[in-house]
């Protein structure tokens, strides 16, 4: 895990683009930072592999705090993709890949090798090789950054806004490819995107920022959806794009007949989630952690489960956007 301890980042002129940050990034998920423009996310995420160093605060990796180790040490077990995926032009896509395994010491035909390998867990089919990066699309090209960043097989990977040049389709395709290379390859993943669509989609959990570098809330997106801490969170998620009052969907890991079901009022069976249903035993929603008594602030709205085992995703969509609520559906898992 990556934790930042009152973490503050003030430039010389003054700007303080990181305030106070405390947070813990959990190890083998996606963490999102979203926020506006200039709230400090690139900041926060440059602090991580030590291109900006804290003003004051400490970061630790796995327990260690970054600034007792070596930088160039650190960094080898941190890929760092970015928007432009900073290909070198003269080079073939396979050569711009191979790259990072020759720095680390493998022969020229090891490092071609895992290159072609990486290719491969990318999605780049293997006659891409022998191109340059002016002959490859903006989506491609990303591709190729993921697969140069994953070389080194860091446990870390940051990615600043990697997807936001790249147009709508190829983004939902780059987005779903990331999920799946996530759920295969188990890194801890640290996102940054000013799209908040897009980090609901990719979080496990997602950190709000506000202007002026200040963490407005960390939360699992199904809770920002349904329980924004305050009037920033609620229209940056969603008021004014329309999300509240959305029907949800989760996979929530467990197979339906095996959940709980709690009336209003109940408490809680255990930690996890929980269908709340009303007197004739119809979904009202969902709850997914606290112990108190179920109250309808808890309440994700509407809903209802889609069992990948044994559930009909359509039937599960229909009850979803059926609820009371259900303009459309918040989908997790
Ligand atoms: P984001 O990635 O959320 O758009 P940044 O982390 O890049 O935001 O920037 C946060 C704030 O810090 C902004 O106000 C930005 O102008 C400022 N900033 C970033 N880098 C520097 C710098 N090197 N010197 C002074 N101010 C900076
Ligand atoms: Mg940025």
């Amino acid at each position: 895990m990556i934790e930042f301890r009152g973490v503050t980042k003030r430039f010389p002129d003054g700007t303080v683009a990181v305030d106070a940050l405390d947070l813990v990034v959990d190890s083998g998920r996606i963490t999102v930072f979203v926020g506006p423009s200039g709230c400090g996310k690139t900041t926060s995420l440059r602090m991580i592999n030590r291109m900006i160093e804290p003003s004051s605060g400490s970061i630790s990796v796995e327990g260690t705090d970054i600034m007792s180790r070596d930088a160039a040490e650190l960094r080898r077990g941190i890929g760092y993709v970015i928007q432009q995926a900073g290909l070198f032009p003269h080079r073939t896509i396979l050569d711009n890949v191979a790259t990072v395994p020759l720095l680390l010491g493998w022969n020229k035909k090891q490092a071609r090798e895992r290159a072609a390998e990486l290719m491969d867990t990318v999605g780049l089919a293997p006659e891409m090789a022998k191109r340059y990066p002016a002959q490859l699309s903006g989506g491609q090209q990303q591709r190729v950054g993921v697969a140069r960043a994953l070389a080194a097989d860091p446990p870390v990977l940051l990615m600043d806004e990697p997807f936001s040049a790249v147009d709508p389709i190829v983004r939902e395709t780059l987005q779903d490819e990331l999920l799946r290379l996530q759920s295969e390859l188990g890194k801890t993943i640290v996102f940054v995107t000013h799209d908040i669509d897009e980090a609901i989609k990719l979080g496990d959990k997602v950190a709000v920022f506000r202007t002026g570098g200040r963490l407005a809330q960390y939360d699992e997106p199904g809770v920002l959806l349904s329980r924004p801490a305050d009037d920033f969170v609620d229209s940056f998620v969603g008021r004014d794009r329309g999300y509240r009052g959305l029907g949800f969907l989760s996979s929530a890991g467990l197979p339906i007949g095996d959940l709980p079901t709690v009336a209003l009022g109940d408490r809680l069976p255990s930690e996890g989630w929980a269908l709340v249903v009303d007197g004739e035993h119809r979904p009202l929603g969902w709850v997914d952690r606290g112990s108190g008594p179920v109250d309808e602030a808890a309440l994700v709205p509407g809903g209802s489960l889609y069992d990948a085992g044994s559930g009909s995703l359509r039937a599960a969509l229909d009850a979803a956007l059926s609820s009371p609520a259900g303009r459309g559906v918040a989908v997790d898992g």
